[in-house]
Order: structure tokens, then sequence, then C-alpha cells
């Protein structure tokens, strides 16, 4: 038996205001005048002065602005990392990401590509990335989704949805300031927090589940149940819980799996480009049968914060359309393992998943 070797997230600041430190965090990393920092930050913010005045730029820093409309492509990495090596002088000192999950794994798949040769989709997979990445910064303005502590950046090619999984993703550095998540809208609040609520729920009910996966997924589970039905918390309490949540929930399933209803939105992503947040309400609302107390607590939680999911996604599929989502769906073999064992192909069967995505 081999046992994995999993790099972490070397270095990490938490707390309210923390974000103010960036630059003397940035100051001893700057290989020269002339390699740059390359912010990249959510256009959300473009107009947000509060943030962007904090950006610490100094010689020939820029900040490039990503729309979080769509989830990251690799085609988009490929553009960013062309125009930063046209446009720079020197190899950049480090690139920084700077909002949801969208612009941090973007971050982590520009860093990546700066320093490997050809083209994103090429290393859209496990352990194919060759040389080191950039030095990279995760700052997230959103919790739920563990991109700051994960392995992998998940980005939609020409041919699959996948993430580049390697050790030299992860970041060298998260700087975790809750007070950054301030302006995020209910909804959208609601859709990546349970992004985390559902990697615990997979991750503690998979088969790959052992005590390091545990003792995270529950610490993340227990202070989701907190802040999403607990009256008692105030905003800032429920902000700094979320924000742990999400990196305890992260830390969980980096070293076991996610299950059944990531596998199922990986299909509404590749389809009908449902984003990753609130494809995983749509699908999870719908196993009962496979999560039944993780499913009532997600339906408790969504009556308590009056959320509505859209109804009908799948209506007027055709039969071909139905097909491209089950085989995305079923090409993510180590999730149906995690999820229902290694019989699994048994019980997940073609017509079981066209019944699922039925409903939706
Ligand atoms: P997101 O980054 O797509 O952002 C969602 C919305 O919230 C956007 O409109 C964005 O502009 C807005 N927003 C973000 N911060 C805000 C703020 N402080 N104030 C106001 N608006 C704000 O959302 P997400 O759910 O964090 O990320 C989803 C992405 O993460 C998907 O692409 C998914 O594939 C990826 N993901 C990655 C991992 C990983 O381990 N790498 C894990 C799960 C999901
Ligand atoms: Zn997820």
């Amino acid at each position: 038996m081999s046992y994995k070797n999993y790099p972490m997230v070397s270095r990490v600041v938490f707390g309210r205001g923390s974000f103010s430190q960036l630059e003397d965090i940035l100051v001893p990393k700057r290989l020269s005048t002339i390699a740059p920092f390359i912010f990249l930050v959510d256009d959300v913010f473009k107009k947000d002065p509060d943030l962007t005045s904090r950006i610490p730029l100094a010689y020939e820093d820029k900040i490039i602005y990503i729309s979080a409309e769509e989830e990251p492509k690799t085609s988009q990495v490929d553009e960013l990392v062309e125009d930063i090596i046209l446009t720079c002088k020197q190899r950049p000192s480090g690139i920084i990401g700077i909002g949801g999950g969208t612009v941090l794994d973007m971050a982590k798949a520009v860093a990546i590509m700066v320093t490997n040769q050809g083209e994103a989709k090429d290393y859209q997979g496990w352990d194919l990335v060759k040389n080191p990445a950039l030095y990279h910064v995760g700052i997230p303005t959103i919790s739920g989704t563990g991109a700051e502590v994960s392995r992998t950046t998940v980005l939609t090619g020409p041919e699959k949805k996948l993430g580049i999984n390697s050790d030299y993703t992860p970041f060298d550095q998260v700087i975790l300031d809750p007070e950054l998540t301030k302006g995020v809208p209910k909804d959208q609040w609601f859709y990546t927090g349970m992004d985390c609520f559902i990697h615990c729920v997979e991750s503690l009910k998979g088969t790959y589940l052992n005590a390091f996966s545990e003792s995270y997924g529950e610490k993340a589970y227990e202070l989701c149940v907190e802040l999403f039905l607990d009256n008692n918390l105030s905003e800032e309490e429920a902000q700094d819980k979320l924000m742990m949540a999400s990196w305890h929930g992260g830390m969980s399933i980096a070293y076991s799996q996610v299950g059944v209803a990531h596998a199922l939105s990986y299909g509404l992503g590749y389809l009908l480009g449902t984003k990753h947040g609130i494809g995983n309400c749509i699908v999870f609302d719908h196993l009962e049968e496979f999560y039944p107390e993780g499913v009532k607590v997600f339906k408790e939680m969504k009556a308590k914060h009056d959320i509505k999911l859209p109804q009908g996604i799948c209506a007027n599929l055709s039969d071909k359309e139905f097909d491209i989502m089950i085989d995305v769906a079923l090409s993510l073999e180590p999730l149906w393992e995690n999820a229902l064992g290694k019989n699994w192909k048994k019980v997940m069967t073609r017509e079981k998943l066209r019944d699922l995505y039925s409903r939706m």
C-alpha cells in the first residue's frame, strides 16, 4: 500500500482586515523591478475602491479584471498567459487571485501555465504538470468552494471539464480575510456555502472516508449547520465561520473524494453551463436516496433562507443531450467509487442517471 503524499498551502493568514498585510507579504517575493506581480481580480470589484485602492501596486505590477459570469475555460487561461508573456519584460514575480472559486482557479492555472509549455488543456488530469508554478497567492472573497486550499483548478476544455490536479497547483500563500465577503449577494452566498456543505456530506458518507478526512469534514459540517441554521450568530461570526468551513471542507475532500452530487453537477455544467454552486444545489435537492440525512438538513437550510432553486432545467432536453450529461457524469469514476463502492456500475446505470436528470 502506498499512501498519498499531499502538498498543502505553505502559508496562511487569517483575520478580519488581514488583506492590508498583502504588501508586506509580497515585498520579499519580488524578483526585480521589471518582474511584476499580476493581480487577477473579480470584476465585481472594478467599481469598489474600498478593495482596489488597497491592492499594493508598484513598478510594473498590473491588475487584470476577470469576469466570473462563466466558469474558467482552458482557452481563457491560454489567452491570459500569452498576454502576460508578451507584455512583461521579465517573467512575473507572482500571480495573485482575488475573488471566488472562478478567479482563484484562474490564478492557479495561469501560475502553472506561465512556466509550462503547451496549452492548458494538455494538463487537465492528474500529475501532468512538469515544472513548478510561479509564486501564487489566493485571496477568497466568497466562501465555500475550498478552491483556496485544494490541489486542483477546475477548467472547462474543448473535450472535458476537469481539473489540473498537481503538486504545483496549491497556493504558496493564502490570505483569509472574512471582511472581503461582506458584499456577496444572498443567493450566491447560499449556493457557494452549500458547495462546502455538500463536500462534507459526500466526504463523510463516502467509502474513501478515513480519520484524516473525517476530522476536517466533521468540523466543517458542524460549522455549516451552525451558521446556516442558528439564529444567534452575528453577520461577522457567520462570515468567519463560513470561511473556516470552506477551508476544512476542502481539506476533507483532499484526502477523500466528492460523490453523486458533484458527478451530476459536472454534467449540468458541461452541457448547460450551470455554475458549480447552484448546480450542486439543484442536484442535491433530489438525492435523498443516497444522502437522506444530508438532504433533509439541506432542505431545512433552503427553507430557512427562502431560497428558490430553478426547476425543470432538463425538461426540454433531447436524448442526445441527456447522453452528453450522462457520459460526463459517468466518466468521473473516482467520485462514483467513493459514493457507491467498487460495484458502483451495478447501481448507477445510464437509466438511473437519466431518471435523476429528468427530475431536475
Ligand atoms: P464564483 O467565483 O463563480 O463567484 C460567484 C459570484 O459571486 C460572481 O458573480 C462573483 O462576481 C461574485 N462575488 C464573489 N465575491 C464577491 C463579493 N465579495 N461581493 C460580491 N460579489 C462577489 O463563485 P464560487 O462558487 O466561489 O466559485 C465557483 C467556481 O469554483 C467554479 O468554477 C468551480 O468549478 C470552482 N471550484 C473549484 C474548486 C477547486 O478545488 N479548485 C472546488 C469547487 C469549485
Ligand atoms: Zn464543489
